[in-house]
């Protein structure tokens, strides 16, 4: 689609749509509304019927320089002219070494080796394989549960959606094929609290009582995204990595959503000085550009890994190592390091705080809070997705919220002003769907 407003070409695209195409978690026998996107530059996303809307989502938390940024499109054109993929087995290419060195340099602890793939579901499926493994070479089969946190999310393949929230997630559905995974409270204690007894007293129990057949704790450092957009105490963090330690366990960061200065920290383990003994990257890690992510352990672990049975970690995604996707995913990085982030994002919080403040005195708002640059608005009860987006739309402003959160995770490159105008147009928005909960723009 060109950038052209031709009714007739947008009315036909979303024909074919509503045909053909399978959007996330929707219905192909009634298709949500989608809008079609002609272009997106900076912060900005233009419509195909020309309406400019500031992107409050950064495309699920990935596009963190923006859209369209002259540094990451000179990174991929200029990789294009070289090779845009070729096979890792075997065969190596410098963009991908190079961002496996870089990741190893800025990531906590000492996560040398790195394991790239394709998508953050599948850098989780790597990341316990590794664990998996890593107790089959001691002889330690029996070791193969994992225990988390309630209200997690960690993708949508099959075992990382056994280790996502149990009620919020798709357990019931799959039940049958799921494997049982052990899961610990959610911690009620808030960022910058101190840890809750009665919450680390639950954890420490399920490894005091299942101890042996654990292989690994996975959990989202700090904030949890889709599984409830939750903010939790660094002390916290920092007792579940004693109590791995103290049991043995492994402990899996996924830092899908977290990683590359969301939270205010390079990673969110650093709110709590620890590192995992597993990482996983993906979204933001290319700037949003193309799909790539990586499991990161240390050289101990790996190891062991590969002193087992088959050698080696049996796992080989086609794609892996993409030239194109390292290569952007180096110069977003280098980019973000090159900036002085802490200080930007620090400028967003308090924009975001400042900003959102007013939606806590609205009716039917639980609670607003915000950490780096997330800003969250949760409500009593869920909000209907068409009648709320359409007010959005009416706002100027993108801004998909699910269930009872209404949040943003804006790009970092967003200024004051344009915060301002984002968090006065989710407010309005959100007033305006409050007092008519389904107006006239409903589907
Ligand atoms: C998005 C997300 C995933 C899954 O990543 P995909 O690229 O969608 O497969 C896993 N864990 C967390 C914390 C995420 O936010």
């Amino acid at each position: 689609m060109t950038d052209q407003r031709d009714p007739h070409a947008i009315a036909t695209l979303l024909a074919a749509d509503r045909r053909h195409a399978w959007h996330p978690y929707a219905s192909a026998l009634n298709p949500p509304p989608v809008y079609p996107v002609a272009s997106a530059h900076g912060v900005r996303l233009r419509l195909g019927d020309g309406r400019e809307l500031l992107d409050g989502m950064s495309s699920w938390w990935a596009a963190i320089h923006g859209y369209n940024h002259p540094v990451l499109n000179r990174a991929v054109s200029a990789q294009l002219g070289r090779m845009s993929h070729v096979m890792f087995g075997g065969l190596t290419n410098e963009p991908a070494v190079e961002l496996c060195a870089l990741l190893a340099a800025i990531t906590p602890g000492e996560l040398e080796r790195v394991f790239l793939c394709d998508s953050g579901s599948v850098a989780v499926e790597v990341a316990i394989k590794m664990a998996l493994q890593y107790w089959q070479a001691q002889g330690q089969a029996g070791r193969n549960r994992l225990l988390t946190l309630a209200g997690g999310y960690h993708g949508d393949t099959f075992m990382a959606m056994s280790v996502c929230d149990p009620v919020t997630g798709m357990h019931h559905l799959f039940r049958d094929v799921l494997p049982r995974q052990l899961f610990a409270p959610r911690p009620g204690c808030g960022f910058g609290k101190p840890a809750r007894a009665a919450d680390i007293a639950a954890f420490e129990a399920l490894l005091t009582q299942h101890g042996d057949a654990i292989a690994a704790v996975i959990l989202e450092p700090i904030v949890q995204g889709a599984g409830g957009m939750h903010f939790y105490s660094a002390d916290y963090l920092r007792r579940v990595r004693a109590l791995c330690d103290a049991h043995g366990v492994l402990l899996i960061a996924d830092e899908i959503a977290t990683g590359f200065g969301r939270t205010g920290k390079l990673f969110a383990c650093e709110h709590a000085g620890i590192a995992p003994d597993i990482l996983c990257l993906g979204k933001a890690l290319t700037g949003g550009y193309l799909s790539l992510a990586a499991t990161l352990t240390s050289e101990r672990v790996a190891g062991i890994v590969c002193s087992g049975e088959a050698g080696a970690l049996m796992h080989g995604p086609t794609f892996m190592g993409n030239p194109l996707a390292c290569a952007v995913a180096l110069a977003s990085t280098r980019l973000l390091l090159s900036l002085p982030w802490q200080r930007e994002i620090a400028r967003l919080e308090s924009a975001l705080r400042e900003g959102l403040a007013p939606a806590a005195r609205l009716p039917g708002v639980r609670e607003v809070r915000v950490l780096g640059a997330i800003g969250v608005i949760e409500m009593e009860q869920a909000v209907a997705m068409g009648p709320i987006t359409e007010r959005f739309l009416a706002e100027g402003v993108w801004v998909r919220p699910f269930g009872r959160l209404v949040y943003t995770m804006p790009p970092f490159i967003m200024r004051t002003d344009e915060v301002a105008r984002l968090t006065h147009g989710m407010i309005a928005a959100l007033e305006k769907y409050l007092s008519q909960p389904s107006g006239e723009e409903a589907q």
